[in-house]
């Protein structure tokens, strides 16, 4: 059976990039027809500024959003990345097999890094690490596909590299993992600014539409993006990059391709009100579903629990293979 696996940090509130180019998928696809598995990688999370306290608050809150998304811990495993050791036992041996030049050329990171140097802070050590850490989550439960967003596609190559690299020179350990991409809406764009990504991590919520706000400032957000001052609406990314981006959200919240549904309008307000409706519409039953979730804390205490556990033991034997065919003893 084809196995699964894909994460999400718990870095600010989940949005609706997340949700229409990663969590939806795998909760009505990927789980139901293959062996997944998906992890709030918290020790990511760790690689920019962060608050304890909140970094608590914002993994228990993704994990119930996962569920409330529609994962079933009775098809697939939700765990946290911290609750399981493999990912930096194993994350280290690749540290030892990735190149500092490959990390540099990361474009998450040039761009974090940017920012962060922005606000005159210095940079963590773990940033320019993290795609490794993140092939180790990957490799360590032999993952064939990774259902991720677009902007998640040049890290999982980096995975395919040193999966590669290391059954080269060490014999065959790793499953060579591929991502796999949503038809629509692989990457959702800032409503404010649709030449950046919509990300969780953003400073201004303006352009974030995220899966826990009020319907009616979903509404709001929507009806503001910013578009151009053209009238026709066709769907042109190159050229009209926020008309599209509210084409590609309102084709994946009700089906149909971006191009067709274009045809149907002649006014931008119009697009702008049934996309606003739209979403609305997908992301009610996902806060619904939330809501009953949190006044039931010991369910999804118990649903990361046993995930924990089922997730140890499918890692540890592929990461102690890891440890035997790079030359380390087995402990005596
Ligand atoms: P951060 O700003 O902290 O990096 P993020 O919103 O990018 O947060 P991640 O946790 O890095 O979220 O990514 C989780 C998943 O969501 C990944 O598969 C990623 O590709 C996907 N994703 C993130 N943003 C978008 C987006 N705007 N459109 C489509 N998919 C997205
Ligand atoms: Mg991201």
């Amino acid at each position: 059976m084809t196995r699964v696996f894909s994460g999400i940090q718990p870095t600010g509130h989940l949005t609706l990039g997340n949700y229409l180019g990663a969590m939806r998928r795998w909760a009505e696809v990927d789980q139901h027809r293959a062996d997944s598995l998906f992890c709030v990688v918290d020790l990511h999370a760790l690689t920019v500024d962060h608050d304890p306290a909140r970094l608590r608050r914002l993994s228990r809150q993704t994990a119930t959003l996962l569920l409330a998304a529609g994962l079933d811990p009775e098809v697939c495993t939700l765990f946290l990345q911290s609750h399981v050791d493999e990912h930096t036992r194993l994350s280290y041996l690749l540290e030892c097999v990735a190149t500092d030049g490959e990390m540099r050329r990361m474009i998450q990171y040039k761009e974090k890094a940017a920012k962060q140097r922005e606000r005159g802070g210095s940079l963590r050590l773990s940033l320019l690490t993290y795609p490794v850490l993140m092939a180790a989550d990957i490799l360590a439960y032999g993952a064939d596909e990774v259902p991720v967003g677009e902007d998640q596609t040049q890290h999982v190559e980096l995975a395919r590299d040193v999966a590669v690299r290391f059954n080269q020179r060490y014999g065959h350990t790793f499953v060579v993992p591929r991502t796999t991409l949503p038809p629509v809406a692989a990457r959702v764009m800032n409503l404010q600014d649709p030449t950046r990504k919509m990300g969780k991590s953003d400073e201004s919520g303006a352009g974030v539409v995220y899966l826990l706000d009020e319907p009616d400032v979903v509404r709001k957000k929507v009806l503001r993006a910013v578009t151009d001052s053209g009238r026709e609406v066709v769907h042109d990314r190159a050229a009209r990059p926020g008309l599209a981006n509210l084409l590609d959200i309102l084709a994946a919240c009700t089906g149909g391709s971006p191009e067709s549904l274009a045809a149907g309008y002649d006014s931008y307000g119009s697009l702008k009100k049934d996309t606003a409706e739209a979403v609305v519409e997908v992301l009610r039953p996902v806060r619904d579903r939330h809501r009953e979730l949190c006044a039931d804390p010991a369910y999804v205490e118990g649903v990361l629990r046993e995930g924990a556990r089922k997730a140890r033991e499918l890692a540890r034997p592929t990461v102690d293979t890891a440890y035997r065919a790079i030359g380390l003893l087995p402990p005596v």
